[in-house]
């Protein structure tokens, strides 16, 4: 009997570009830089129900791609399209996913990342990342916003091509993760919810159902929700936020680049996007872990801190088949953890006493 008959489909996943050429912007002699991202798990959450969510709910754990975050599916087309262009260098300015992506990217490619971030802001798995991946590190006394409008600048005067998600390619790539949903779940869900930063990831998810639908893949269109952290939400203020405040840093940005493809992609679906305390969104971080064992990170909790406050509200009512991005790894911020756990129990090297620690868990 054939090996092959005992090997996942998986094993030949070829990444993003492979997988849905079709529908995005390369062509034969595009030389194709990937590290095989995508293909996920949608992750169907069981406990939860129990702890009284009652809806259909599916976590897409985008933390599982090759650098830990959604950023790799716009990352990959980024890249192949400026090694394509014929670039030496890539830039961005970044609150720390999208650096560490540039950065494995680019030396995939054999090509230079500069990345700019905002000093004492970016989780310290990220920093490592890009340090690792051999990038160009450069920290900003200033925010994120500050950072992307230097190298909005920098690219208007140098030979170096723009890798932020204002770089058209990225939110193509992205897009696929849309396609991924609607394959693994054999349909479209009633509702997508997602974090809200520079707001390129809802925009990209919108246009990718959009795609899949017109090609007569799925029949019906989701509802898409979209997550600002409270402190950070010039979205749902409806103006610029000068010194946003968060302590979900992948999302802490005052004036997002795509604020009105994002409201489009709202309005045309009939969705909301709403704002999230910080503690609302430590209390799904840490629910999230415990109760279905994903470990996101805190930006990513903000999908499921959303959907539970309109679970309340009683918009979204029982039964709602419900996906919610998770868009990176915990691993990547590993302080956080120390703020929503307790630190663990010191016990002499004693069985007796380890034991009775013991009998006090079991109960
Ligand atoms: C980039 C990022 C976001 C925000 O996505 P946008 O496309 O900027 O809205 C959310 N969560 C994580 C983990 C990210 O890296």
């Amino acid at each position: 009997m054939a090996a092959k008959e005992h090997m996942a489909s998986n094993v030949l996943w070829r990444g993003i570009i492979e997988e849905y050429r079709q529908f995005l912007p390369v062509a034969g002699e595009t030389p194709v830089v990937t590290l095989q991202e995508g293909n996920t798990p949608l992750i169907k959450a069981v406990n939860l129900k129990k702890k009284g969510l009652d809806l259909e709910l599916y976590f897409k754990f985008d933390g599982a791609n090759p650098t830990g975050s959604f950023k790799d599916r716009g990352m990959t087309l980024a890249l192949s399209k400026a090694v394509e262009a014929g670039s030496k260098a890539v830039i961005c300015a970044s609150t720390g996913n999208t650096s560490a992506a540039a950065a494995a990217y680019a030396a995939k490619a054999g090509i230079k990342a500069i990345v700019l971030i905002p000093q004492g802001k970016i989780a310290l798995g990220k920093l490592a990342q890009a340090l690792i991946h051999g990038s160009y590190v450069l920290q900003i006394e200033g925010n994120f916003d500050e950072a992307l409008t230097i190298v909005k600048l920098l690219v208007e005067k140098y030979k170096i091509t723009l890798v932020n998600s204002i770089n058209p390619f990225r939110l193509e790539g992205q897009k696929t993760a849309a396609f991924e949903v609607c394959d693994q779940l054999g349909f479209a869900p009633k509702y997508h919810a997602l974090p809200v930063g520079n707001a390129g990831n809802i925009t990209a998810y919108w246009r990718g159902y959009k795609e899949y639908h017109a090609n007569g893949n799925i029949s019906s269109l989701p509802v898409m929700l979209g997550f600002q952290a409270a402190g950070a939400a010039p979205i749902v203020k409806g103006h610029p936020i000068e010194r946003p405040e968060t302590i979900a840093t992948a999302i802490r940005i005052g004036n997002p680049a795509s604020w009105k493809a994002a409201v489009a992609a709202r309005d045309e679906s009939g969705g909301r996007i709403e704002a999230v305390t910080d503690s609302e969104i430590l209390n799904a971080y840490s629910l999230i872990a415990s109760t279905e064992g994903i470990f996101c990170e805190p930006a990513s909790a903000t999908s499921l801190a959303g959907v539970i406050k309109l679970y309340k509200e009683g918009y979204l009512k029982s039964g709602a088949s419900v996906v919610c991005t998770l868009t990176g790894h915990g691993l990547k911020d590993p302080d956080t953890v120390f703020r929503v756990t307790n630190e663990p129990a010191k016990v002499q090297a004693d069985i007796t006493a380890v034991e009775r620690i013991l009998e006090g868990i079991l109960g």
